[in-house]
């Protein structure tokens, strides 16, 4: 994120939107735009980009863009999509940038190349002798199915031998079982939600999601189950029908049903759930706790964050936030990571904060979409470590609390963990009081408080984050053993000691930093 200028924000883009100014020089005509002319509309002041075949003038949007104008530029007069999914796919850039269509991209010709490439692998082969073309054959074949095919081989392979579906009835259930061969199946890579007679189930793993998404032949109750076999990788959907009546089919197959790609070409899923408390936690920060619906399985993984999703002034704004626990569970005879139902939120309500106050806004009993999780932290990072050093800055905890959780209650091999946290005021910092529980019950636990703008009588430690502080406070307890640092929080003070502590010697592997 970059520095807005004063009457940037988004709730200005919004305005501007809606002024009926005309946004993109076209006085709300659409074209059909060729890859010449988008290529002609490359400079700031005259910038236009195709997302998903669409194209945008995003000339008005530059000082507003969130990312700064520099970002926006690397896809100016270009197809901008991949670039946009891999910074922020979740953005409904449809609905932001609306104002901004300038029209369709035209449809390509159909290319040939395959066949030139054929052809010209002919000529090569009538040039050679018998034998030599034999011996090429064989090479072209393999090269050509190892280059042309690989991808596509190996995914289809992945998913026709280990993804598929079934479901058979009983008078009053219907069950739906996935096979996936998927030796460590969790809850957590299982998300099914069924609403209104659809029944979406999604199995996510390594980056890759399969899909079962019907219209149900008929009505079932509110209620789902998920039975896990974990070792065989087998996951049963478990429906209950509103009448006893023998379905004659599942039902209609939808959008994406029956169908195995990457989690990244999936768009986020929503579902609505309820606001059922919201508890202060400091003097700006609150704990929403939300309520998912009867017919939703959803787990969020540790690391993970979702997208919360609000219609503000007639503009459709996403933001994610990171789920923790009720409370920082002090003994760990139980696991105490989810009771399946509520998701708990930590966040901080700022005063000029466009989805922050409108959150801020929501009354017990209203709904907020909140989608899949996403993120790529796996627990695994912290399975093999003796050491688990955890930097936060401000909200930056929130990931921090299931991974100390998890860390304290289920990983015997490590020694000690230790949490640094900076803020800016006492009055600022999250769930100190538990925190100091904590580190006096649990030995391997310590906890460091940081403040940046300290009142005079803070006899702790101060300063923002940096070479010295760190060198003091991230340490190995043993010579040689197996760190992992964790660290989030503004992405100045994320970027910055990632720096320091590559300068420090540790490596990207004992580093892994949370950001969108
Ligand atoms: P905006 O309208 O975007 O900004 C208004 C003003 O608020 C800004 O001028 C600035 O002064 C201040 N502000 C806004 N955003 C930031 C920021 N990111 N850093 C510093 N100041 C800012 N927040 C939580 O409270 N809890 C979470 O669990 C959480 N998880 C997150 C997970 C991820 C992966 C990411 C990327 C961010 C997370 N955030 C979290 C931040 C959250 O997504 C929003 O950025 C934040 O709530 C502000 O949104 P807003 O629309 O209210 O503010
Ligand atoms: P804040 O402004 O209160 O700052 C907290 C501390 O961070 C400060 O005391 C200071 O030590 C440090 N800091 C702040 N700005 C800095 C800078 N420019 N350079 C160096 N250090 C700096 O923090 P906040 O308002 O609570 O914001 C928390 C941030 O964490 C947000 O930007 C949020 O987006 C981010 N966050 C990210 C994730 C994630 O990526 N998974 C999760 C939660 C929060």
């Amino acid at each position: 994120q970059v520095p807005l200028k004063p009457g940037r924000s988004l709730m200005d883009w919004i305005r501007l939107t809606k002024s009926g100014k005309d946004l993109t020089g076209l006085k709300g005509r659409l074209i059909e735009v060729t890859e010449d002319e988008l290529a002609k509309h490359n400079k700031k002041e005259d910038c236009w980009i195709c997302i998903r075949g669409f194209v945008y003038n995003v000339t008005p949007y530059m000082e507003y863009h969130p990312g700064g104008e520099d970002e926006l530029m690397k896809a100016a007069g270009t197809d901008g999509t991949d670039l946009f999914d891999q910074v922020h796919r979740w953005v409904n850039y449809e609905s932001m940038l609306k104002e901004c269509l300038v029209g369709r991209m035209s449809v390509k010709p159909i290319a040939a190349p395959k066949v030139s490439l054929f052809l010209h692998t002919l000529i090569f082969f009538q040039q050679t002798t018998e034998d030599e073309t034999v011996l090429c054959m064989n090479t072209f074949i393999i090269k050509y199915v190892l280059i042309c095919l690989k991808k596509v081989f190996i995914f289809s392979l992945l998913y026709f031998l280990f993804y598929s579906y079934d479901w058979f009835q009983t008078d009053s259930l219907i069950t739906i079982v996935i096979y996936t061969k998927q030796k460590d199946m969790n809850a957590e890579l299982v998300i099914v939600d069924c609403e209104d007679k659809r029944l979406r189930g999604e199995i996510i793993v390594d980056g890759y999601s399969y899909l079962v998404q019907v219209d149900l032949d008929h009505a079932v109750s509110e209620e789902v189950a998920v039975n896990i076999a974990e070792k065989v990788g087998k996951v049963e959907i478990i429906l209950k029908k509103k009448d006893n009546i023998h379905w004659k089919m599942l039902g209609q197959p939808c959008e994406g049903h029956n169908t195995f790609i990457k989690r990244t070409d999936r768009g986020l899923f929503y579902r609505k759930c309820k606001l059922v408390s919201k508890t202060e936690v400091t003097h700006d920060t609150k704990l929403f706790c939300l309520m998912l619906p009867k017919a939703t399985h959803l787990r969020v993984p540790t690391g993970h964050h979702v997208y919360l999703k609000q219609i503000i002034t007639g503009t459709e704004a996403v933001k994610p936030y990171t789920p923790v626990l009720p409370f920082l569970p002090l003994d760990f005879q139980e696991p105490s990571d989810h009771d399946g139902v509520h998701i708990y939120l930590m966040i901080k309500i700022y005063s000029c904060g466009l989805f922050t106050q409108a959150l801020d806004c929501l009354q017990i009993g209203d709904y907020i979409s909140v989608s899949n999780p996403e993120g790529n932290f796996k627990k695994s990072q912290v399975q093999t470590s003796e050491d688990l050093i955890l930097l936060a800055g401000g909200t930056g905890f929130t990931p921090m609390v299931k991974l100390l959780n998890f860390a304290l209650a289920e990983v015997s091999c490590l020694r000690t963990v230790k949490l640094i946290f900076f803020n800016k005021t006492e009055d600022d910092i999250l769930w100190r009081n538990q925190l100091e529980q904590l580190a006096l019950k649990d030995e391997r636990f310590e906890v460091q408080f940081i403040l940046s703008q300290p009142a005079k009588d803070w006899v702790g430690k101060q300063g923002k984050i940096s070479s010295s502080l760190l060198s003091e406070f991230v340490k190995r307890s043993r010579k040689d053993s197996k760190v992992l640092i964790c660290i989030c929080g503004p992405t100045p003070f994320t970027e910055q000691g990632v720096q320091y502590l590559k300068d420090l010697g540790y490596s990207q592997e004992e580093i892994h930093a949370f950001t969108a």
